[in-house]
């Protein structure tokens, strides 16, 4: 629902347009990344909708979920004969593959050509050179599109290997539902899974880290697959040495290996990404256009590839032509030279949670172990260095804390960096993730 109350807004949808055409939508289908909606209407119904309203849907999409995906509409008798034909059909890819994430369409930079190397040498010799291969870098790098390229790229080539590639949060869900179930026979089913395969790819690993009984089976998986030659790939924003809460037998596993890690694309990279995108969805963006867009979106691909999107999508809206005012138009709100971005201390509070997987409510709450007092002593510290907000200000969004608590908080962060890099690397990369122009 929010998803088309955006397109609303957005589109400035009259009532009667709104509960026509976009309110009956459904989702009926997520499946590689490719949203199927169902259109309750007739055919000519379909039509019109696809051609209106693809792009402005995906749009949404991409801003409300952070998820680039494509879309397919369907309506109820296609859904219908699919139901029936479904057990059917084979399927080639595994499971969670975006099949557009491949090495052919991952444009190669300075700042990712040795990720890129490294991937590519692990796909041409799973188990034999490096291993484990561990990338990292900031969000909407690039991580997740190398991995997926790995997996497809052994797929192709070395049909009889078994390859599972699992988001950290599968692999945490599905220890705990093995463990929660008590028996035996859950933990070795689990077990069999994990241990019986070729290449485990887990991606974002960082938020393995900190849950002792996910940590306890990671280390077990690991070590059965290591010490059987079996191909392990790991992602994580960050590497091994800022991770502070993983334990050292892990930490230490991690480095076997090799770390390759992404940098933010320059300039010269962000043009060749956004032309090749151009050229892949089959549109005609002039070269002013792009570099407007690569000259402003500077420190994420995923955000540099939406903005293209949003461009296509206003000119597709409007019925012009593809222009740079009509790219200053669409991207106003991504690229607002003179409105620079406020920070706020619920903004602060909501990433160094999410950095630390604990919630934002942990933050504010009073509980005093240190898997959240740090934390919270580091959000209480950037809320100061980052926001005009003085100290009672600061306790207030704290969940009314009191000044000298978050006087006392600041300080013992002031100390900690001064005697430990890793606390300081933890608040710079904290910096980035808060503004990603400092
Ligand atoms: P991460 O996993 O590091 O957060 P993703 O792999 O999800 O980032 O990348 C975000 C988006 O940017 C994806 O749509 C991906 O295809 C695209 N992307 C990232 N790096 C490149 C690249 N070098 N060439 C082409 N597209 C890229
Ligand atoms: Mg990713």
């Amino acid at each position: 629902n929010e998803i088309l109350e955006r397109v609303k807004e957005e589109h400035e949808l009259g009532e009667v347009s709104y509960k026509t055409w976009i309110k009956p939508l459904t989702v009926h289908n997520i499946e590689d990344n490719i949203v199927t909606i169902l259109v309750p209407s007739e055919r000519v119904g379909l039509e019109y909708v696809s051609k209106k309203y693809t792009l402005p849907i995906k749009v949404a999409i991409a801003e409300i979920t952070g998820q680039d995906c494509d879309i397919e509409f369907i309506l109820p008798e296609d859904a219908e004969r699919m139901k029936n034909t479904e057990n059917t059909s084979s399927v080639s890819a595994i499971a969670g593959l975006n099949p557009k994430y491949t090495f052919s369409t991952f444009v190669v930079g300075s700042n990712n050509k040795f990720a890129h190397a490294a991937s590519l040498a692990v796909a041409e010799s799973p188990g034999e050179i490096y291993n484990p291969l561990f990338l990292y870098g900031g969000v909407g790098l690039g991580k997740t599109h190398l991995m997926h390229s790995i997996a497809h790229f052994i797929i192709e080539r070395k049909p009889g290997m078994k390859i599972l590639y699992v988001t950290s949060e599968e692999f945490t869900n599905e220890v705990i539902e093995a463990i929660r179930n008590g028996n035996n026979s859950a933990l070795t089913k689990f077990r069999d899974k994990y241990r019986n395969i070729d290449v485990l790819l887990i991606d974002d690993v960082q938020f393995i880290i900190g849950k002792e009984s996910t940590q306890e089976e990671f280390f077990h998986t690991f070590n059965t697959l290591h010490s059987a030659r079996k191909q392990i790939i790991l992602s994580s924003d960050r590497p091994p040495k800022d991770m502070d809460i993983l334990e050292e037998r892990i930490r230490s596993r991690f480095e076997w290996g090799l770390m390759a890690d992404i940098q933010s694309p320059d300039f010269e990279t962000r043009m060749a990404i956004l032309r090749k995108k151009q050229e892949m969805d089959g549109y005609d963006v002039g070269n002013d256009v792009i570099e407007y867009i690569a000259q402003n979106v500077k420190s994420n691909i995923r955000e540099l590839e939406g903005s293209l999107n949003k461009v296509i999508a206003l000119a597709n809206l409007e019925k012009r032509e593809i222009n740079l005012e009509l790219a200053e138009k669409a991207l106003i709100d991504i690229i607002s030279p003179n409105e620079k971005k406020v920070i706020t201390p619920d903004y602060i509070i909501n990433v160094v949670a999410e950095h630390f997987d604990i919630t934002s409510d942990d933050i504010k709450g009073t509980k005093r172990s240190s898997k959240i007092a740090y934390p919270r002593q580091i959000a209480m510290y950037l809320c100061r260095e980052m926001t005009n907000h003085n100290l009672q200000a600061i306790g207030k969004c704290m969940g009314g804390k009191d000044h000298t608590t978050i006087m006392y908080g600041i300080k013992r962060i002031e100390a900690e960096l001064e005697s430990s890099d890793n606390a300081k690397n933890t608040v710079n990369l904290l910096k980035k993730k808060i503004n990603p122009s400092t």
